[in-house]
């Protein structure tokens, strides 16, 4: 799968995807993750992303331009691919739309900066306006960071466990996750003091451990 991901500040990616199983899965070619410099798509000497806000009123705008031509030069001609554009005004994004990002073979990722973006892209360009919740970032880099995430690991082979994957999915409507633990049996941060692993994952007993792992689940929808 490819994401595409357009930025203003394409420095903040760099550490983060050269980094563990994201890195692995990109030199597995599992993962292709290209990170555009919006700038390159504008065409002044001051290489100009933003402008004054239409209306009047505090900070800058990103431009329609330079965003229109980069989307037209990257976006795929074959295979299904779609644009995001993030916003907190955006539908709130969770592990179903991850779902439906990871079955594509494209994802363009547009991440705002300012006081946000012409909302003609949300408009006319983007397929769909992603908020990762209910507060104000100062850019959509960190957002794009946590949709490449989500969605990288539910692509097959990217985090190795695919059999587990699939029956935390599949065992009810959302998505299974329960508490873990591993060795020491017994921690003691200080004298007269034990932390211990509830006694049942202990017992070896899969069907007991099963149900008591269903027990302590939390549904993430
Ligand atoms: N008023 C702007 C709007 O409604 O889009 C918010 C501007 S915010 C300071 C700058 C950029 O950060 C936004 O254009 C968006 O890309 C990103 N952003 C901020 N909060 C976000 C959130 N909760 N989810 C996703 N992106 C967010």
């Amino acid at each position: 799968m490819r994401f595409d991901v357009i930025t203003i500040f394409p420095e903040i990616f760099k550490s983060y995807l050269e980094e563990g199983l994201i890195a692995r899965a990109q030199r597995k070619k599992l993962l292709e993750i290209r990170i555009h410099n919006l700038r390159r798509w504008t065409t002044d000497a001051h290489r100009t992303v933003d402008d004054r806000p239409f209306g009047g009123g505090r900070g800058m705008v990103m431009k329609i331009e330079p965003i229109y031509k980069a989307v037209g030069d990257l976006k795929r001609k074959n295979g299904k691919s779609k644009i995001v554009i993030f916003t907190p005004r955006g539908e709130r994004f969770n592990q179903k739309i991850a779902t439906e990002f990871s079955k594509l073979g494209q994802l363009i990722l547009i991440c705002g900066r300012y006081e946000g973006v012409d909302e003609r892209v949300a408009k006319y360009i983007a397929d769909k306006k992603i908020s990762i919740g209910s507060y104000v970032l100062m850019g959509g880099e960190l957002a794009a960071l946590v949709v490449v995430e989500t969605v990288a690991r539910l692509v097959p082979g990217v985090i190795g466990k695919s059999e587990l994957l699939k029956k935390r999915i599949t065992k009810k409507k959302g998505f299974l996750e329960y508490p873990q633990y591993t060795r020491p049996e017994i921690f003691s941060p200080k004298k007269g003091v034990a932390w211990r692993v509830p006694k049942i994952l202990l017992s070896g007993d899969h069907k007991k451990i099963e149900a008591w792992r269903e027990k302590h689940s939390k549904i993430v929808e």
